[in-house]
């Protein structure tokens, strides 16, 4: 992630990557009280360009009012710092991550009086890789939103991901789709889920997922190419008789899925909508064309 020379933004000030620390008493450290984001920069003919940082910082924002976190930079300086980053470093194809957290020494369960804020970048290749991903149920469930604010991106719920995963890997899959407390299915560690069937798209409904910038990003493509996608709660049997799925987040992109479980997709990703939409996110990510949802100004 990062070399002697890389520099993070910590504080307020730019520094060497390898200098900075967090001390032994900060909350977040305890407590997984702490915010992060995930956006990409793309290499695009205008230059280098983050792809909608509004709509990730202002979840930033929203994120650290829901868990009562201070936040003392706005959207635009946060863009500012997040490209000044990438110019110091020299990147342009990156992954830019932000984290709000505590970092006065504070053991008690109050929400912290003070926020800090870091921005780290560095060279991501694609997160989940390029091939199909073989899925499985996982036997953790996605946190109940009754107990969190499960549409914030909170340091802490990553531990629910973080295990869902290995477990998943432990038994040979790629990755872990989770369920939400009512069994439907919900998303995967770390990126939303699609199914094809029928030449529609079907996504879960926000309640029990983050409402991933990737998957809007994708839905209006898919809605702009005339393709017809429905929010709606499913259970892993209805997988069965899908023609396709694929999975989508900032890290992970868009990336295919082979299989969940014993249920094998009809297609290869590379015959399904999916495909094609993947194509479109590259398209638009890198700038060869319009932003989805833009003013269409003919
Ligand atoms: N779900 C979870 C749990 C995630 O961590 C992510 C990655 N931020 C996503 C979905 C996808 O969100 P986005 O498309 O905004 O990156």
């Amino acid at each position: 992630y990062f070399t002697s020379n890389t520099v993070a933004f910590v504080d307020g000030e730019f520094v060497a990557a390898e200098q900075a620390s967090v001390g032994v008493y900060a909350q977040s450290l305890h407590y997984g009280y702490a915010v992060f984001e995930g956006l990409r920069a793309y290499h695009t003919p205008g230059g280098t360009r983050i792809f909608k940082p509004q709509e990730h910082f202002e979840r930033f924002h929203y994120s650290c009012q829901a868990i009562g976190l201070p936040l003392n930079y706005s959207v635009a300086e946060l863009t500012e710092i997040s490209y000044r980053l990438l110019e110091i470093n020299g990147l342009s194809d990156a992954y830019i991550r932000p984290l709000a957290y505590a970092a006065t020494p504070n053991m008690t369960l109050k929400c912290a009086a003070a926020g800090n804020l870091l921005v780290a970048v560095w060279d991501w290749g694609k997160y989940l890789g390029d091939q199909s991903l073989r899925l499985t149920i996982s036997p953790y469930e996605r946190p109940n939103p009754k107990a969190v604010p499960i549409e914030a991106k909170v340091a802490g719920h990553y531990a629910n991901s973080i295990i869902a995963s290995s477990e998943a890997k432990g038994r040979g899959f790629d990755e872990a789709l989770l369920l939400d407390m009512h069994g439907y299915v919900a998303e995967g560690p770390g990126a939303n889920f699609f199914f094809e069937r029928d030449g529609e798209l079907f996504t879960p409904p926000a309640g029990s997922i983050l409402r991933g910038i990737t998957r809007n990003t994708i839905i209006d493509l898919a809605r702009e190419a005339g393709i017809r996608v429905t929010e709606k709660f499913f259970r892993p049997e209805e997988l069965r008789g899908a023609t396709g799925a694929f999975m989508t987040g900032t890290a992970a992109e868009v990336v295919g899925v082979a299989s969940v479980d014993d249920i094998v997709f009809e297609k290869p990703f590379s015959q399904t909508l999916g495909a094609g939409l993947a194509r479109l996110y590259t398209a638009l990510v890198t700038g060869q064309t319009v932003a989805a949802g833009a003013e269409a100004t003919e």
